[in-house]
């Protein structure tokens, strides 16, 4: 077994702190954190330097490389700033989904410009009455000579006011059994693009953090869209899901494993500085044992999410099959360690923690939805309890432990 990067890896991790360290000031995130703002410059500027690309195919002016090297990405930026590196992320991850199930077509028309930083992805699941069940849509698809026609609600979608495509679920059979009879369709913002009817978006009131993303609600009216827009196979929605899910459930495991990193370098170098009593306050056992701990809670949730992300890319037809083992694992486990680490900060920091300036609370803001969205850490534990219930023991002692 070998624990060190690979050179390309190393160097990856390495000019995502460099840039991050040069472009995440603390005035542009004020800035963004104040008034909600996406850095959609930012954005441009990242994708200029090929990190948005990273995961998507070298034919539509990506690298081609693995989730690993997108989760170093997003650990660097997330360490850096938790609310500019959410934005960022959430604003090329549902790309995944075409990237996975998309035609060449597909991938040129949707992939290209946001590789390039000119096009921001969404993607809408969650309904008023559908959020962790999504065995069956209300939004409605019915097919109509070269369209189809949505009709329905989505809420939460994020990046919503400023998305130029969203990944959409809905129902094209209401009569088919549950997980069945929904389809996955590429809706683009640009009313040019529609064949008739509208869609309506409607900014959601305010929130705990993730203050520089927009979360908004999706009101398709008649809308139709080209037929050709549909993502994978008609009636196999849920499939396109699931296996977005099975990659992009890593990648939110390395934002809150960055967040946690951030908020431990803080508090590691506050408490070496702040003196209170004649000496530094991690010389008082209680906030070095505090420190000590939270470094461990750190390297347990990061190796844990780096070892999701190797399996993920050495996955094989029989691995495939316990993946949600591995990525529920680290989407329940990561985000709540990293909410521990960061409580933690604050209270090293004492009164200062509580105030915006240490960037502290808003880590621990920011990094609470990570949680809940992409499946609730409930989710995630039924989903590994399905699992474990059924996989053959013996795979479990020889191949899994
Ligand atoms: C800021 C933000 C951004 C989001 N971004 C997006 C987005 O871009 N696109 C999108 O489609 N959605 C998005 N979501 C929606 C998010 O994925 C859902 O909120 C989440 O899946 C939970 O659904 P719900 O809110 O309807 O809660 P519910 O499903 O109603 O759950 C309520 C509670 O019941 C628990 N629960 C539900 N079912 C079970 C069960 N079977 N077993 C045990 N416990 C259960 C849940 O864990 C939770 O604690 C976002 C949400 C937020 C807040």
């Amino acid at each position: 077994m070998d624990f060190s990067f690979t050179r390309e890896q190393s160097e990856i991790k390495t000019a995502a702190r460099e840039f991050a360290r040069g472009e995440f000031t603390p005035e542009l995130a004020d800035e963004c954190e104040r008034n909600h703002r996406f850095p959609r410059e930012l954005f441009r500027k990242a994708a200029e330097l090929g990190f948005v690309g990273l995961n998507l195919p070298e034919t539509v002016g990506g690298s081609g490389l693995g989730v690993f090297e997108n989760a170093l990405v997003i650990e660097e930026f997330c360490k850096a700033d938790s609310g500019l590196g959410m934005a960022l992320h959430l604003a090329y991850l549902p790309a995944k989904m075409v990237k996975l199930f998309g035609t060449d077509a597909q991938h040129q028309r949707f992939l290209r410009p946001l590789a390039e930083g000119r096009w921001v992805s969404a993607v809408a699941f969650t309904e008023p009455d559908h959020g962790s069940d999504l065995t069956s849509m209300n939004t409605t698809l019915v097919d109509d000579g070269d369209g189809v026609v949505l009709n329905g609600t989505k809420v939460f979608t994020t990046n919503a006011t400023y998305a130029d495509f969203v990944v959409v679920l809905a129902q094209d059979d209401p009569g088919a059994r549950p997980g069945r009879g929904m389809t996955a369709v590429l809706v683009e913002t640009d009313p040019s693009s529609w064949l008739g009817g509208r869609l309506e978006i409607n900014e959601l009131g305010h929130k705990m953090g993730l203050h520089m993303t927009s979360s908004g609600e999706l009101v398709f009216h008649d809308l139709r869209v080209p037929k050709a827009n549909i993502l994978g196979e008609k009636g196999r929605g849920l499939d396109v899901v699931l296996g977005f899910l099975d990659e992009s459930r890593i990648e939110i495991a390395a934002q809150s494993v960055g967040n946690c990193e951030g908020a431990l370098l803080k508090a590691l170098d506050y408490s070496r500085r702040r003196q209170q009593f004649g000496r530094a306050i991690i010389e008082f056992q209680s906030i070095g044992h505090k420190v000590a701990r939270m470094w461990s809670q750190v390297h347990s949730a990061k190796l844990m999410t780096y070892y999701a992300a190797w399996r993920k890319d050495h996955e094989t037809a029989v691995t495939a099959e316990v993946t949600p083992l591995f990525t529920s694992m680290v989407k329940h486990y990561a985000p709540e360690t990293a909410k521990a680490v960061i409580d933690d900060a604050i209270n090293v920091f004492g009164g200062y923690g509580y105030f915006l300036e240490q960037d502290v609370e808003r880590r621990y803001r920011d990094n609470r939805i990570a949680e809940i969205y992409e499946g609730t850490v409930e989710v995630q534990l039924n989903n590994m309890a399905r699992l474990l219930k059924k996989v053959n023991l013996e795979f479990v002692d020889q191949t899994l432990l």
